[in-house]
């Protein structure tokens, strides 16, 4: 059973944000993934909002990156640490989520797992839903899952517990569309959210604030969402990171999750002023409405 303790990961790495004079980086907690094998993950926040997962075997001290926009931070925290970089894995073609790629391989020559379905430089594994990949070094293995909507191939990886969502499923949000339909997001967040409820969601950016500002207007009575909006504005405050967040609270105030709900779409019909006989309908006039805030 996986654990999450973030105070104890959190308090070694407002060392080394002091060390570095960079208070920005955030921990988000420590997972265990099995009995004797611990797996820090970390956030490493990089470009404007965007977060670098760093994945740590703290036996070893083989470490994985997911998404990395930029390599300098994730050079620093190699060094800072004295890590091994021994795999990147790539959600999708977005600039923000490989622009680091490069610069990383410089540094060290590891394989670059990606969409099979997407374009991407030194990307060394093209992967599709179905496939399930073992980095043997960090001591992980995660299915892939096909989630697109956001872009035509994104990818998603999840294991141990964990699921690394990219730019499909925000906290309290959903990536914008830029390649595809309604549909084929709804479908998406449908496989995502299938997932078991206490699974840990590791999002793309830091968007959790607005999403949930957002949120409360097609999910007016929601009160979990009251109290979880209460609760991000208060550690946006004091710069934490929002993330990861259960799927279980997302299923409960993620308004993208809940098209079928009668009070979103009550909501949603009065903000856009039309009838919205089914749940896409729902759906895809909250990412309008999403769109246009
Ligand atoms: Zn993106
Ligand atoms: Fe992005």
């Amino acid at each position: 059973m996986l654990r999450c303790n973030t105070r104890c990961v959190a308090r070694s790495l407002e060392d080394v944000g002091r060390r570095r004079r960079t208070p920005t980086v955030r921990v988000p907690g420590i997972v265990q993934v099995a009995y004797s094998r611990m797996i820090n993950v970390l956030a490493i926040p990089a470009l404007v909002d965007n977060y670098i997962w760093m994945l740590i075997r703290e036996q070893s001290r083989d470490c994985v990156v997911v998404d990395p926009g930029e390599a300098e931070p994730v050079l620093a925290m190699l060094a800072e640490q004295g890590l091994q970089l021994t795999a990147i894995l790539l959600t999708h073609h977005h600039g923000d989520h490989v622009g680091g790629v490069e610069a990383l391989l410089q540094h060290r020559s590891v394989p670059v797992y990606g969409p099979a379905r997407e374009r991407i430089a030194h990307c060394s594994h093209g992967l599709n839903g179905g496939d399930r990949i073992d980095l043997e070094a960090a001591g992980l293995q995660f299915d892939v899952l096909d989630v697109p909507g956001h872009t035509a191939g994104h990818i998603a990886y999840s294991g141990h517990g964990l699921l690394f969502a990219g730019d499909c499923l925000f906290a309290g949000g959903c990536g914008r569309l830029f390649e595809g339909t309604p549909s084929q997001m709804l479908e998406s967040l449908d496989t995502l959210a299938a997932l078991p409820p206490d699974t840990l969601v590791y999002c793309g950016h830091e968007y959790t604030e607005a999403n949930l500002r957002f949120a409360s207007g097609v999910d007016p009575h929601n009160r979990a969402l009251k109290d979880r909006l209460r609760q991000v504005i208060q550690q946006r405050g004091q710069e934490q990171c929002t993330l990861p967040s259960r799927l279980a609270t997302e299923l409960a105030t993620n308004p993208f999750l809940r098209a079928d709900n009668p009070g979103v779409r009550q909501a949603t019909e009065a903000l856009s002023g039309q009838p919205l006989p089914s749940r896409l309908d729902v759906f895809t006039a909250i990412r309008r409405l999403k769109d246009a805030a």
